[in-house]
């Protein structure tokens, strides 16, 4: 008999929002973050997982040739990130989803199926907004609370389908069972110590979206212009970054949680929900 918790059951997916650090865009500090890719390159192919990538449609047309040098050199996919991560979320949501696929289409040659939402920002009606947009999944809830940015507690921790879409499906990002910490690298240094230590016996989803940015692993002057409450906290186990990261993945390699891409997720469980919900 198959057992519930086979490691097929347990699906890990590793997703990187690719993006300006923090919307410093003047010049001296646009995209600083991006001088690392190499060594991001380096780090990724280290830890031999998949990677997901979420990027924004405005680093994709200043950036061409990174995006490319990252989907030559690793086992990774792209899917969208908004089209300028403006998070005062002062647009047309439409119109910057278009925006965002116009950018993906003439890079890519073809129109994005995921979507993710900057901090976490999705609101009802935006669902069926992508859906339209002809989106297959979104990846944007935090199924957990950040003050002033989303109350998310009562949310499910496993894929569903939002009541508002017909096909398109949600795939929140991983929190911890229980006290419903985000699978974030930058929780991961945030809380530091206590969290790494624990990390190997807490409850998790039997599907985990986890969350990097490359500004959760490598320090450059625009960390230096954030304000300090939010400068000390990103500053904060910044040298222990990468090391936690692959003790992570190593820590749910051993948990039997087999490593994949948000595509394949989208595909498996399609399969399931047909017939489930006559899709
Ligand atoms: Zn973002």
């Amino acid at each position: 008999m198959k057992h519930k918790y086979m490691s097929e059951d347990r699906q890990f997916c590793l997703t990187l929002d690719l993006e300006n650090d923090w919307n410093f865009d003047e010049p001296g500090y646009d995209h600083l973050v991006f001088d690392y890719i190499d060594e991001f390159i380096e780090l990724i192919q280290s830890l031999d997982v998949p990677l997901s990538i979420f990027v924004v449609g405005k680093t994709i047309e200043k950036f061409p040739e990174e995006i490319d040098k990252l989907r030559n050199q690793l086992d990774c996919e792209f899917h969208l990130h908004s089209y300028s991560h403006d998070l005062s979320k002062r647009y047309d949501f439409r119109t910057e989803v278009q925006h965002g696929k116009q950018a993906y289409r003439s890079h890519f040659g073809r129109d994005p199926t995921g979507y993710r939402a900057p901090q976490g920002n999705i609101e009802a009606g935006e669902f069926r907004i992508l859906e339209e947009e002809g989106f297959k999944f979104d990846s944007s809830i935090f199924p957990s609370y950040r003050p002033g940015v989303y109350q998310n507690l009562g949310m499910p921790l496993e894929p569903y389908i939002p009541a508002e879409s017909s096909e398109l499906i949600e795939f929140p990002l991983g929190v911890i069972r229980g006290v419903r910490i985000p699978l974030s690298q930058s929780y991961f240094k945030l809380i530091g110590t206590p969290l790494e230590i624990l990390f190997d016996f807490v409850p998790l989803p039997d599907i985990c979206i986890y969350n990097i940015h490359l500004h959760d692993l490598y320090e450059t002057d625009s960390h230096d212009q954030l304000p300090p409450i939010k400068r000390a906290i990103f500053k904060r186990n910044m040298d222990r970054s990468e090391n936690m990261l692959r003790n992570n993945i190593k820590s749910l390699k051993s948990r039997g949680y087999h490593f994949t891409k948000m595509s394949a997720l989208v595909t498996e469980k399609l399969k399931e929900y047909e017939g489930k919900y006559n899709i």
